[in-house]
């Protein structure tokens, strides 16, 4: 997975000269007190560096057009010790490009109630200094998050730690790059969009590639690796007998692990950080890739099914927003339906392609009959997915604009066994309720492919979508349905307009 390790946000305090190279010394050693805190609070994912205090127009512009022009910088941290009268800040942020978080903080938590005194109040005003800055963003519609609190507030620390991983995820959503192989599931319309707005908005560069190229770099690939993998393979998850090196299906692994071994090539190579594919184009191929799709997902490749271009690109953004956290990002589709009165539930799984990163325990390697496709039976993982609260997210081209959609579900185990469920399956309760969530999710145009996550919360996928400036609704236990067509109705107009604004 991606190392965001060499990524930094860059902490800025605005100040003026009004209060002589005293006050400004001590405003500059209580700003690189904070990012220490803050570097050494949090697991982050990305450096927080500390930079000088800004205190004139000149300053504040050279530091916005160095942060634009810095390949490690994903964005601004902002926060006013003291007063920083605004319009200092309009050049700067108007040509700011990066996304910026407004910590709105204060350097001591408490009140010194007996020693309060007037130069106490010069030096500690970000109450007011913060609120200068609050009207300047808003005067000039700047999208930003504002955290609030002491910066020593474990609160504050996570919800920092939320917007770096987001701000790192578009950083580098930028560079994605999706290989098509073959085109979308023919007929099918949720899947399809505008590639040249995708790329405009999020940075997905999506190309289609002919299956005959990815099928002549599989054929390169040699028996002496085949068999190096499926060693690994064997070893990695519990495998049917069949499977295994006598078995009688052995050779239907080392086919999936010839597919394996020559899409990952073929991905390393062009550079991509995700792929389709479709069953209606596999000519040349002897399986549907399940196992290879779903070990490459794993190791942080982005995925869509059916030529779903759009899922592939949010995996990958949200795999790498997740990096290193405990818990798993894969693709999903909403599969079928429990609707027993006294607990409704929704199964999700895929015909073969769920990332093993969410299983609960050691996937079982399975070989199964696939009645789609026309090819020989596919190799999968099949497991279970542990309880607990996750996100499905999908993303839709509604023509004039993208949406992301999300809805909060909470996984449950299965009442029972499954055994002759053939793929990676996870039950889950939707919030606030089965018949209010899909009931919204159909009025919102929400696709049958998701992208589920255990370690990712709406928040992160809320400022995403406000990064790249795209409609953002989510379902969740507040949801209902009169209010959430009216917010539809309501963007309808906003987002017509905003084109404008
Ligand atoms: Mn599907």
């Amino acid at each position: 997975m991606k190392n965001l390790n060499a990524l930094e946000a860059w902490f800025i305090t605005g100040s003026q000269d009004l209060y002589g190279p005293e006050t400004l010394k001590q405003v500059a050693v209580n700003s690189q007190e904070i990012v220490k805190g803050l570097n050494g609070s949090a697991s982050h994912p990305v450096k927080i560096v500390y930079k000088p205090v800004v205190t004139t127009p000149d300053e504040i512009t050279r530091v916005c057009m160095d942060a634009n022009s810095s390949p490690s910088c994903i964005g601004l941290i902002t926060w006013m010790h003291t007063f920083s009268p605004a319009k200092m800040w309009i050049a700067g942020l108007g040509s700011l490009g990066k996304p910026f978080l407004h910590l709105h903080t204060q350097f001591n938590r408490d009140i010194p109630w007996a020693d309060i005194d007037m130069d106490f109040m010069n030096l500690n005003q970000s109450a007011h200094g913060d609120r200068e800055f609050g009207f300047i963003g808003s005067r000039m519609r700047k999208e930003r998050k504002v955290v609030v609190g002491h910066w020593q507030d474990p609160e504050v620390a996570s919800s920092i730690e939320l917007w770096l991983r987001v701000a790192a995820a578009w950083h580098e959503s930028k560079q994605i790059r999706i290989a098509r192989f073959g085109d979308n599931m023919r007929e099918v319309a949720v899947t399809e969009g505008d590639k040249v707005e995708a790329q405009m908005k999020f940075g997905w560069a999506v190309n289609g590639y002919g299956i005959g190229e990815l099928v002549a770099v599989i054929d390169q690939v040699t028996d002496k690796q085949i068999d190096l993998l499926c060693e690994e393979l064997e070893s990695e998850y519990m495998m049917q007998d069949v499977l295994r090196k006598r078995g009688d299906r052995h050779t239907s692994l080392r086919e999936s692990a010839r597919i394996e071994l020559g899409l990952r090539t073929f991905l390393e190579e062009g550079g991509f950080g995700g792929f389709t594919d479709t069953f209606e184009d596999l000519h040349g191929m002897v399986q549907l890739p399940g196992l290879p799709v779903q070990r490459l997902m794993h190791d942080g490749y982005g995925f869509g099914a059916e030529g779903d271009w759009k899922m592939a690109a949010m995996l990958r953004t949200m795999k790498i927003m997740a990096a290193g956290l405990p818990g798993g990002n894969s693709f999903m589709e909403d599969y079928t339906y429990h609707f027993d009165p006294s607990g409704m539930r929704v199964l999700g799984a895929h015909m073969l392609e769920i990332c093993s990163s969410i299983a609960d325990g050691k996937p079982v390697c399975e070989i199964h009959e696939l009645g789609i496709g026309g090819k020989a039976d596919p190799v999968r993982l099949c497991f279970n997915v542990s309880e607990g609260p996750a996100i499905n997210v999908s993303v839709l081209d509604m023509g004039n604009r993208f949406r992301i959609l999300v809805n909060e579900v909470e996984a449950v185990l299965p009442p029972q066994d499954l055994p002759k469920l053939p793929t990676a399956r996870v039950l889950w309760d939707p919030k606030p309720d089965l018949k209010t969530a899909a009931a919204a999710w159909i009025f919102a145009g929400g696709a049958h492919h998701t992208c589920y996550s255990q370690n990712l919360t709406a928040e992160h996928i809320m400022d995403f979508a406000n990064m790249a400036g795209v409609e953002f609704l989510l379902i969740d236990k507040d949801t209902n349905l009169r209010d959430f067509k009216n917010e539809i109705r309501w963007n309808e107009v906003y987002y017509h307009m905003a084109k404008g604004l």
